[in-house]
């Protein structure tokens, strides 16, 4: 045993708590070796999860492990079994066709994270796939998921990248790659779909104790203390969860592109990064998914595909709980999903007063509704404008410009090049709203100054536009330079700040940006 091998999870507890569940839950599967292997990247603040630095892991044996040429001897690789529905059609068997949990690790904080590779190689459920995952997707992926925690969003996690000489085709043929995810749990819907389909109720009471013991334990104590059924207060959980991971996703603008049951986490994580998108201009109908003709997962439909999901959800649970009882737990939904976002957008515009009164509340909610109609009839770019907009509260000429008829727009474009690109074409109809915000803003008072530090902290300055991932993707492919992947991922990793080094990244997209068409094919 060499040096490197003792720093690799010898001495932290690495167990596999999925694997006590059994054989019916999924398949022993090793993974198969990939070609020249090559460790691209490490995500130092993921590695820090693990209780390590980044130049800790950066050595031939991690590398080694990362991508599946070798396990640790208290390792037991498996693929997981599940179902689910996809675009709306149940399709009964499922399961890891190319990803497989190693197992997990207790840390220094008593976290456990489970560590699956994606991309290792084919498993009892790829189907027709071939087992693997190409670089172009797992850097989307990579990116994508530490984008999202960056912006505070709950998400699985990447640790590490790899990439190999293996040829994997797709429309063409591109390199294999594997990247290590970690979550605390990687289950989702369709893994109660798979049993409930089944009539295995057992199974599906077994996977629901197991999820509520290891990620829910409140909910046992609760129950215990009014002696409750335990089930429709896990369902609630889960409701709420989701409900509040989807209000996060629609005030950033993130469309995930493939919400399918299988797709969804039990804890709420964001989960799966295929063909996603960021909005770039306010667009309500927007479709990420170039597959998705029909749009069911267009960018408005997300809140009510994921209540559509967790009804599936709950209809495997029914042998642990009445009708009622779900449908009480799924109607948390709605009670946390539209006040959750509404707040979130209130704090996007710049109102944090937490006491209003209602009057001032609905005022304030009209004139937000209002401005997305008019972003949209104007296609303004979401990001660019909320960021700027706290520039407007902060210039006390800028507010007195607006109601004595001087364009309050041209009172923004003062503050940044960005806004001078014309955002609004139709620069009265902004003026006009402009005064009624300026006026609101009025009942709400707070220092400009500090009202801008707040803003500036819950609109990002940098989102993953899918423009920036292709240029990482590109010097990937054709030059093997992976130094656009770090820097991008320092700089998602804190997107409210400024870099003002990256600051190429805070305009509008590039014309040719328009031309990236992203589908499942990954
Ligand atoms: P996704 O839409 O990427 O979440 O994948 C849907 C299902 O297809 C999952 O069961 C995946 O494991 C499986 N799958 C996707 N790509 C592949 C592949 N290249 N090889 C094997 N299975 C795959
Ligand atoms: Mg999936």
């Amino acid at each position: 045993m060499n040096a490197a091998q003792k720093l690799l999870f010898q001495d932290q507890s690495f167990t596999n708590r999925f694997h006590t569940l059994g054989d019916d839950f999924y398949s022993h599967q090793m993974p198969t070796a990939l070609l020249n292997p090559q460790l691209i990247h490490i995500n130092p603040s993921v590695a820090k999860l693990l209780d390590h630095t980044a130049s800790e892991l950066n050595h031939d044996q991690f590398r080694d492990f990362a991508c599946g040429n070798m396990t640790l001897q208290q390792s037991q690789p498996v693929a997981t079994i599940y179902a689910g529905h996809q675009f709306g059609h149940f399709v009964p068997q499922l399961g890891d066709g190319r990803a497989l949990l190693l197992g997990e690790i207790k840390n220094s904080r008593n976290e456990h994270w489970e560590i699956q590779l994606k991309g290792a190689g084919t498993t009892p459920y790829s189907r027709q796939g071939d087992g693997r995952a190409v670089l172009r997707s797992s850097i989307r992926e990579y990116l994508c998921s530490e984008a999202m925690y960056g912006l505070g969003i709950p998400t699985t996690r990447a640790l590490a990248m790899i990439n190999s000489e293996e040829e994997v085709f797709r429309e063409q043929p591109e390199s294999g790659a594997v990247i290590v995810r970690l979550a605390p749990s990687f289950i989702r819907f369709g893994s109660f779909e798979l049993f409930a389909s089944r009539g295995q109720n057992d199974q599906v009471k077994k996977l629901a104790d197991f999820v509520i013991s290891h990620y829910y334990p409140e909910i046992l104590e609760q129950a215990l203390e009014n002696n409750s059924n335990p089930y429709p207060l896990f369902l609630s959980e889960v409701v709420k969860k989701t409900a509040q991971m989807i209000a996060q996703w629609q005030s950033v603008g993130f469309s995930h592109g493939v919400m399918n049951t299988d797709n969804m986490s039990i804890l709420g994580l964001t989960l799966d990064y295929g063909p996603f998108g960021f909005l770039d201009n306010y667009q309500r109908d927007y479709i990420c998914n170039h597959s998705d003709h029909q749009g069911r997962y267009s960018f408005q439909n997300q809140p009510a595909i994921a209540y559509w999901n967790l009804a599936r959800l709950a209809e495997t649970l029914l042998s642990l709980m009445t009708i009622d009882e779900a449908n009480e737990a799924l109607s948390t939904y709605e009670s946390v999903f539209s006040p959750l976002y509404m707040d979130l957008m209130r704090e996007k515009s710049g109102f944090f007063e937490q006491h209003s009164d209602k009057t001032q509340l609905k005022d304030q909610e009209v004139l937000i509704l209002a401005l997305l109609n008019l972003m949209e009839k104007n296609q303004v770019d979401y990001t660019l404008f909320f960021r700027q907009l706290s520039n407007l509260n902060s210039n006390p000429a800028a507010s007195q410009s607006a109601p004595s008829g001087v364009s309050a727009s041209s009172a923004i474009q003062q503050n940044s090049p960005i806004m001078s690109r014309d955002l609004f074409l139709d620069r009265q109809a902004f003026d006009k709203w402009l005064v009624h915000y300026q006026q609101a803003l009025e009942k709400a008072p707070m220092a400009a100054e500090q009202r801008k530090q707040k803003m500036d902290k819950v609109n990002p300055k940098y989102i993953l536009r899918n423009y920036m991932a292709q240029i990482a993707i590109e010097k990937a492919t054709e030059h093997q330079d992976y130094s656009e992947i770090d820097q991008l991922l320092t700089l998602l990793q804190s997107p409210y700040d400024e870099h003002p080094e990256m600051s190429h990244y805070a305009g509008l997209p590039p014309e040719w940006a328009n031309k990236i068409s992203v589908s499942c094919s990954s």
